[in-house]
């Protein structure tokens, strides 16, 4: 088995784009510059009308009521569990769960596979580039059941070390998560690779989607992975909601997470019994809104069709990173691994990231400045934190051009 090498660039095929950045309300014809995309993307005006039109015509709570508003609702509610597994490909809708977030949804499995799997000893292997949400959970659960935390190192360019895998993965690793997409360097990871090896040794894999499912065609079947997580409000869609894919064999024997309404089969005061999948990690009432909306938004991002989003968001931030390696000698790029997609991360050599965010929000550019929540992965470079461009298909390349003049005038203020 070796490494894969990184994707080449293809000609970016003939779309509308001016006129799928018109669907965006909030920076259609506006001068401000939304280069803040990795914390959270804009609003398509599809989503605003699918929440009003269930608010108008079919709201009630789910799974409950006989009446047929309920069961309208119910049935919008499962409509949209059918359209996320028809987006990632999953081989059956009960493989999905609605969380609260990508944070819920590892959360979950941290807690349920700790409670089942895990003794005093175990190793859980993670990287060193995780979200501090790929991290506490685990952290949490270890502590709870006497397990240890590895990772994979980072390399200087920001990229895993393959190499090291076989010397972290043995009969002790019970689980590797790790994240596809770097929200802090817009590293793509080799994932079905990595799947792969890992469970050569028998390990699964839960893969932290929350960077990659805005930006690239999820097949859960063709990674082969255990898990997968990502939050609806970082891919356009509803603040509030996440997806728990599980594969059914390890995902359908977990103990619950959460107790209460809706994941329960029968309920004595001295037993309860629990319903099965998905509903087993569904309690209480449901995000019923932001799973219809989320749904009404994957149908408008599959009309354009992930590839080319991605290849779009590829372009991009391709095209800004050149710009600011070859006219920018005062940056410093962080993370220069050569498969990344969306994030820009940078340093401006001598001033703290926070005086360039500010400087740039005073001319209507909003980026992230900060740890970006992977504070060992800045630890690893040996920075407070960095400036993070992140990118989406509904930038232009024109914001571009705008955003890099803005940072000419940042650098000459701080002069
Ligand atoms: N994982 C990654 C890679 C992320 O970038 C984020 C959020 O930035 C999360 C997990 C957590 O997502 P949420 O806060 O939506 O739960």
């Amino acid at each position: 088995m070796s490494a894969p090498l990184a994707p080449r660039f293809s000609p970016p095929p003939l779309i509308d784009w001016a006129g799928i950045r018109a669907d965006f309300p909030l920076i259609a014809g506006q001068d401000l510059i939304y280069f803040d995309n990795a914390a959270s993307s804009q609003k398509p005006k599809v989503m605003l009308q699918a929440m009003e039109e269930m608010l108008s015509h079919s709201y009630a709570n789910v799974h409950r009521g006989v009446h047929s508003l309920s069961q309208k609702a119910t049935d919008q509610y499962e409509a949209a569990r059918k359209t996320v597994a028809r987006f990632i490909n999953a081989a059956d809708e009960a493989e999905v769960v609605f969380t609260s977030g990508a944070t819920d949804s590892i959360n979950t499995i941290a807690f349920s596979f700790g409670e089942a799997h895990i003794q005093p000893g175990d190793e859980i292997l993670l990287s060193g580039m995780e979200h501090h949400a790929n991290i506490v959970p685990w952290q949490l659960m270890a502590q709870r059941k006497g397990a240890v935390i590895k990772a994979i190192p980072v390399l200087d360019n920001g990229s895993l070390n393959l190499e090291s895998l076989d010397a972290l993965m043995g009969p002790k690793t019970k689980l590797l998560s790790l994240v596809w997409v770097s929200n802090s360097l817009g590293t793509v990871n080799p994932i079905p690779y990595i799947v792969q090896k890992a469970h050569a040794y028998g390990i699964p894999v839960l893969v932290d989607a929350a960077q990659a499912a805005p930006h690239m065609p999820l097949d859960v079947q063709a990674i082969d992975c255990d898990f997968m997580v990502f939050s609806a409000h970082k891919m356009c869609g509803p603040t509030g909601l996440g997806v728990l894919y599980g594969k059914r064999a390890l995902f359908e024997n977990l103990p619950p997470y959460r107790g209460g309404g809706d994941m329960i089969d029968r309920v004595s005061f001295e037993k309860t019994t629990f319903q099965g999948l998905p509903f087993r990690f569904e309690a209480g009432t449901p995000h019923i809104l932001g799973a219809i909306a989320f749904a009404a938004v994957l149908d408008y991002l599959s009309n354009i069709g992930l590839g080319h989003i991605e290849e779009r968001e590829r372009q991009l931030s391709h095209s800004l990173r050149s710009q600011l390696k070859a006219d920018f000698p005062q940056i410093q790029l962080i993370g220069t691994a050569p498969d990344s997609v969306s994030v820009v991360s940078f340093l401006l050599k001598g001033h703290h990231p926070l005086d360039v965010g500010v400087l740039l929000d005073n001319q209507k550019v909003a980026v992230r400045t900060g740890h970006h929540c992977c504070q060992p992965l800045m630890d690893r470079f040996g920075i407070p934190g960095t400036v993070r461009a992140s990118l989406a298909f509904y930038n232009t390349e024109e914001e571009i051009q705008r955003f890099l003049l803005a940072l000419r005038k940042t650098i000459h203020l701080l002069r």
